[in-house]
């Protein structure tokens, strides 16, 4: 038997690495700090939901490179959200908080690409997120960090600067579901996978960007990602 055409598995390139990690699925976490639930409208105490990206959305993006992000059909108000990406590497189900750790494979740098203007009007209308959240390039993500390398992260600012200024900076500790939280809940409504990359959540600060505009992403320990769009 042979495939009738290339599977062409999307991959995320490992740090200091020839290897690559193949990706599963993306998942992603809605409102996961508090000042960005309040900058979206809601108190920061909701329980956590989730929503996902098809695994051909990642753009990764080389260390030391610049990623090129083409500015996306129907949208006239593309906003960044910088994310920790926590990849993994050891699949299950109904995951206990205390051996969510054994589950993480690395970590990365991520941006969770959002057309705001499709996304406003799904919520108005109730329908899915997916054209806001789930097109072609949505993902741009940095080389994974082995968790053998970086250790358990729980600390560790986020940023994200566009053209030079500012425009998110908050810690990973302001997580208002930890990662482990995140594993534990999510596996209790998903088998996850070897493979799985989990969207973290972004803190306040999002806004739009425009064709020219360069996005530089860094957290703590995971050095940087840098995206132009185009
Ligand atoms: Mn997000």
């Amino acid at each position: 038997m042979s495939y009738l055409f290339d599977p062409s598995i999307p991959a995320v390139p490992v740090m200091h690495s020839d290897t690559l990690f193949p990706v599963h699925r993306i998942y992603c976490v809605g409102r996961n700090y508090v000042e960005h639930a309040k900058e979206m409208g809601w108190t920061g105490r909701e329980a956590p939901f989730f929503f996902m990206k098809p695994a051909d959305a990642i753009l990764p993006v080389a260390d030391g490179s610049v990623g090129e992000m083409p500015y996306p059909t129907m949208t006239s108000n593309l906003h960044h959200e910088v994310e920790l990406v926590v990849a993994i590497g050891k699949g299950g189900s109904n995951i206990a908080v205390a051996s969510a750790p054994e589950h993480v494979w690395g970590y990365a740098i991520g941006l969770d690409m959002t057309r705001r203007d499709l996304q406003a009007e799904a919520k108005d209308q109730g329908r899915p997120w997916c054209t806001a959240k789930g097109f072609d390039h949505s993902a741009p993500i940095s080389p994974l960090h082995p968790i053998a390398q970086t250790q358990w992260m729980e600390q560790g600012g986020i940023r994200l600067v566009v053209n030079g200024q500012e425009r998110q900076n908050s810690d990973i500790n302001q997580l208002t579901w930890n990662v482990a939280e995140i594993i534990a809940f999510l596996s209790t409504l998903y088998t996850l996978q070897a493979g799985d990359l989990i969207f973290t959540g972004t803190p306040a600060g999002v806004g739009a960007v425009k064709q020219g505009d360069v996005m530089e992403a860094s957290i703590a320990g995971l050095g940087k990602l840098t995206v132009s769009v185009i």
